[in-house]
């Protein structure tokens, strides 16, 4: 893995300035994974939305969640759609679902390919891709 503390990071960055989203970057930076929780029926909403899709009540909390979920499926990109990617590849796309639900779009790191499997146990970690931004990945977790 790059040491971005250290080097430009030149991938595209989240929009934080994003109300909907400004919440969930927030506390990240800070290395916690939050998503909006019904206040009405405590489901989960992810991605954010100004209604809940389980019940449409309009109201939520900021709910830290446990990092926590398993592999649900992924693929790998061995075309590079965007010049920054195009430099890793190949590399994944996953969808991890979280154990508290919601299921997440993010990358897989610290595994090799070939020992990916669906199912398998991962858990959060924070790339910090600057010193303003860090972003959610998933790794095998034992
Ligand atoms: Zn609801």
């Amino acid at each position: 893995m790059a040491d971005t503390a250290t080097t430009e990071y030149t991938k595209p960055l989240p929009n934080r300035e994003d109300p909907q989203y400004a919440p969930f970057w927030e506390a990240a930076k800070g290395h916690r994974l939050v998503m909006q929780r019904c206040t009405q029926c405590a489901h989960i909403r992810w991605p954010a939305n100004p209604v809940c899709t389980e019940c449409l009540a309009p109201g939520f909390e900021w709910a830290e969640l446990s990092g926590r979920g398993e592999l649900f499926t992924w693929v790998n990109f061995f075309q590079g759609y965007h010049p920054e990617w195009a430099k890793e590849t190949p590399y994944n796309v996953a969808l991890v679902k979280l154990e508290e639900g919601p299921v997440m779009l993010t990358n897989v790191t610290d595994a090799a390919d070939e020992d990916l499997r669906a199912g398998m146990p991962m858990e959060v970690w924070f790339d910090d891709v600057t010193d303003e931004v860090a972003i959610p990945k998933f790794r095998p977790r034992s």
